[in-house]
């Protein structure tokens, strides 16, 4: 069984169709009723029933749409009566009448959609309201004509006939709008699970689109992560070649040479330069070591330029980071003209100390941007070298030199002597040794302090460093109030005469005391291999059996090593 909405769904469709064939039959009616010579006054009623019934059928399908109405039933079948009567009882022509009746009949299956013709039971009610107005009407006719039997048996006959026609169309009709009412059911069916899977297929893809978010989301952070390890991998392998560079010298010189190239390297820079400041024997001095590739476009005035204390000073004085991203070349004087374009100086801070500089420069823009932490770790390993090489350098100077004259100790001539010797005899050169020691030196002391005493002592110690730095000689304090230069390369003349210098030198020094201004003399002894002492072994005692005698034959005077002495 049809439910309501779908047998008007199939009213409609199937009217819509009816009505046009019943609107064309009209058509070819009305033209035949004008054209034709025809009675036109009992046509014209024809035509206008049809026109009343094909209008009324459109509205009862589109506007009244309540299938159940009796009154809709009652109406139609007025019409149909009316219609019929002016079709079969006016007085017409045969060849109008057909047309008529094919236009009866076409109006007549509409009110077939008044019940349910799926149905069998309301299929046969469809037929008799269809087909019994005609029925009525000519029944009517025979009665008020008086037809002959034979007429009557004919109409009868067709009658039938026509009824068993309307009932066959009905059933096909009925078949047809089952299958309609399935093919919509289905299409529907269809339509609903498609509705269903394209819901749900719409929940997935939603999900899927979160998911999809979500994973991008992920994906970007696992790429930043990524990013991260990349960069504090190649952080940690740039500051283990540091620290494997850092450790393979103590010598600062060395170490900073190493350091440059290390860095230079593993950073993949342009230009790198240490500057520290290494004092040493009082003296105020840098340290510099300096690298650069071709790209950068260094020349050596700019190196010579910042290699200069004042520019290393300036810096140090600033005590800050100096950070330029790009056009470094225009922004600090001693880059011009050069190519690099990020430069970055940090000061050398040790023991809260500034110590001098370090230099990075790239000829990239921005290339120490975000490496603030890096660098100061990095620097930290750096400094903590340099300073490990400078203490190294310190404890070395106080192993091997005096504290009191700033010149080479006992112990460090001891180290050296033999290698000073076996130099002298490889290159088969002479080699001089002088001794001098203060006279009355423990008077001295006694007269006017130990603290005086020691100015004395360091007064005769950097005599013989300037001597010794002026001559080529290696000068000691041997002991006490004993001072030695060895002179490689020296004869005893030109040492006699360079020692007259020395010896005039200290006693003609005026030492301020509280009391006086007092002078200090010297003994002086001098030996030379092979000259005068042909055993490199007794040279030392030479020298000093020759001060001796220096002392021996009244003090203040030089005394030049002979084999009597040594007798
Ligand atoms: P001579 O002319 O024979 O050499 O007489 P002298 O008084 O110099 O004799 P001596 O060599 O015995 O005296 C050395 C003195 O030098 C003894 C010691 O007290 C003193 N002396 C040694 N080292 C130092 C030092 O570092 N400072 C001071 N103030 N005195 C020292
Ligand atoms: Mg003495
Ligand atoms: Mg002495």
């Amino acid at each position: 069984m049809l439910n309501r909405e779908d047998l008007l769904l199939f009213e409609r469709k199937f009217s819509d169709i009816n009505i046009i064939a019943t609107s064309m039959i009209l058509i070819y009616y009305l033209l035949f009723i004008m054209f034709g010579n025809i009675h036109l006054a009992d046509e014209i009623y024809t035509a206008t029933g049809f026109v009343a019934v094909v209008l009324t059928d459109f509205i009862f399908v589109h506007f009244l749409k309540s299938y159940n109405d009796i009154l809709k039933k009652v109406l139609k079948y007025i019409m149909l009566l009316l219609l019929g009567w002016t079709v079969l009882l006016t007085d017409t022509m045969l060849y109008s009448t057909i047309i008529a009746m094919s236009l009866y009949f076409s109006i007549s299956f509409q009110s077939l959609f008044l019940f349910d013709i799926t149905e069998a039971y309301s299929r046969v009610w469809a037929v008799i309201f269809a087909c019994s107005p005609i029925f009525l009407i000519f029944f009517t006719g025979i009665i008020y004509n008086d037809q002959s039997n034979f007429m009557i048996f004919i109409i009868v006959i067709s009658l039938c006939v026509i009824s068993a026609v309307v009932y066959n169309i009905t059933c096909r009709l009925s078949e047809f709008a089952l299958m309609f009412y399935n093919k919509i059911n289905s299409l529907n069916g269809i339509a609903a699970v498609s509705k269903e899977e394209s819901d749900s297929i719409k929940i997935q893809k939603n999900k899927l689109e979160q998911i999809n978010e979500q994973l991008s989301i992920e994906r970007f952070k696992f790429k930043q992560a990524n990013e991260i390890i990349l960069k504090n991998n190649e952080e940690i392998k740039i500051q283990n070649t540091i620290v494997n560079a850092a450790a393979k010298a103590l010598d600062l010189k060395k170490l900073l040479e190493y350091l440059t190239e290390a860095t230079m390297v593993s950073m993949k820079l342009d230009f790198v330069s240490f500057l520290i400041l290494a004092d040493e024997e009082g003296e105020r001095r840098f340290e510099y070591s300096s690298r650069y590739t071709k790209a950068s476009n260094i020349v050596k005035k700019n190196l010579e330029r910042m290699e200069m204390s004042s520019f290393a000073e300036a810096y140090i004085k600033n005590g800050g980071i100096v950070e330029i991203s790009r056009n470094a070349s225009q922004t600090i004087e001693e880059l011009y003209g050069t190519d690099i374009h990020s430069i970055n100086i940090t000061p050398v801070v040790i023991n809260e100390n500034s110590m001098g500089l370090y230099m990075l420069g790239s000829t990239n823009e921005n290339a120490f941007l975000n490496n603030e932490t890096f660098l100061k770790s990095l620097f930290n390993h750096i400094s903590l070298a340099i300073n490990n090489a400078i203490l190294y350098s310190r404890m070395r100077t106080m192993a091997t030199k005096d504290g009191l004259t700033g010149i080479y100790n006992r112990r460090y001539f001891n180290s050296i002597y033999q290698s000073i010797i076996r130099r002298c005899i490889h290159s088969q050169s002479p080699l001089t040794i002088i001794l001098f020691d203060i006279d009355k030196f423990k008077s001295i002391n006694d007269t006017y302090g130990h603290i005086f005493g020691d100015a004395v002592i360091r007064y005769c110690g950097q005599t013989a460093l300037r001597y010794g730095r002026k001559y080529n000689g290696l000068p000691v304090r041997y002991g006490g109030e004993e001072f030695i230069i060895v002179f490689p390369k020296k004869n005893t003349k030109e040492t006699e005469a360079i020692m007259q210098a020395l010896h005039t030198d200290i006693k003609t020094h005026v030492f301020h005391t509280e009391e006086k201004d007092i002078c200090i003399n010297i003994s002086i002894g001098i030996a030379s291999y092979p000259e005068n002492c042909r055993n490199t072994d007794e040279l030392l005692n030479a020298a000093d059996n020759a001060m001796y005698t220096s002392k021996k034959n009244g003090r203040g005077r030089i005394t030049i090593y002979n084999q009597d002495i040594m007798a």
